[in-house]
């Protein structure tokens, strides 16, 4: 599970997160959703380690990961990120591209990336270059890589808007449908409230680098806890 508890990033005297709380149990996804500029990508660069927070701490299943003093190195936390333009190496196949971050036996390596590879339907894939897969299949490549290593926290930052929209929905259920397996906790960023409502165990709705609202799809969306919210929610319908 993933605890964060009052987390503030400053950017030359502006806060851009401030004072932000989560709590993700393994097998839940919550969606950060808010607009552009609101501090939902340095809230996950954070959590992931390539930024450092000036005040606040993180715990991956109750282990301290960091505060303003200490810090696990990113490589060592357990988490797994996909974001949009996170490509997949060119100049390896598609079976060691997902067993990039592996370690163990070549056997339990292997086994591991036919496991995924055969979930996500692509088995028959495995010697195949990136370059010569679709958008989708690649997202999918994308995936199994991220969850290669049983990360335990998944990050994931508009991870689906490069696909177009055919492509989309299939591949966000089949995501969520991976994710749940794994017993993952996701942390999902978006700023389209419709993919928020279909991915969500829980949303948090940011503004400002704060979050204004946190509740289940359906609480936040029928009762929002303002006029922004209001607006924000109607391009939904
Ligand atoms: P988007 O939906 O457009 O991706 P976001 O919610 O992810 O937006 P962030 O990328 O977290 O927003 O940025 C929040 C604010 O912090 C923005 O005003 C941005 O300009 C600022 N910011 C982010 N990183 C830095 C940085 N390294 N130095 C200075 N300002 C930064
Ligand atoms: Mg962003």
């Amino acid at each position: 599970r993933l605890d964060i508890r009052h987390i503030t990033k400053r950017f030359e005297g502006k806060t851009v997160v401030d004072d932000v709380s989560l709590s993700i149990l393994p097998g839940y996804v919550t969606c950060l959703l808010g607009p552009s500029g609101c501090g939902k990508s340095t809230t996950l660069r954070m959590i992931a380690g390539v930024e450092v927070q000036d005040s606040g701490t993180i715990h991956v299943d109750g282990n301290l990961v960091c505060d303003t003093v200490f810090r696990v190195p990113p490589e060592r936390r357990s988490i797994g990120l996909m974001f949009q333009d996170f490509a997949l190496f060119p100049h390896l196949s598609v079976a060691a591209n997902v067993a990039f971050g592996l370690t163990g036996s070549k056997a339990e390596q292997e086994a591991r990336v036919r496991q995924l590879l055969s979930r996500v339907g692509l088995e028959s894939y495995m010697n195949a270059w990136p370059h010569e897969l679709s958008g989708g299949e690649q997202q999918r490549v994308a995936l199994a890589r991220a969850l290669a290593p049983k990360p335990r926290i998944m990050l994931m930052d508009e991870p689906f808007s490069g696909l177009d929209n055919r492509l989309r929905d299939g591949i966000r259920d089949e995501t969520l449908a991976l994710l749940k397996e794994e017993g993952t906790s996701v942390l999902l960023v978006t700023h389209e409230p419709e993919e928020a409502m279909r991915m969500a165990d829980e949303i948090a709705l940011m503004r400002d680098g704060r979050i204004v609202q946190l509740g289940a799809p359906y609480n936040v969306y029928n009762a929002p806890v303002d006029k922004a919210a209001v607006a924000f929610f109607s391009d939904i319908n």
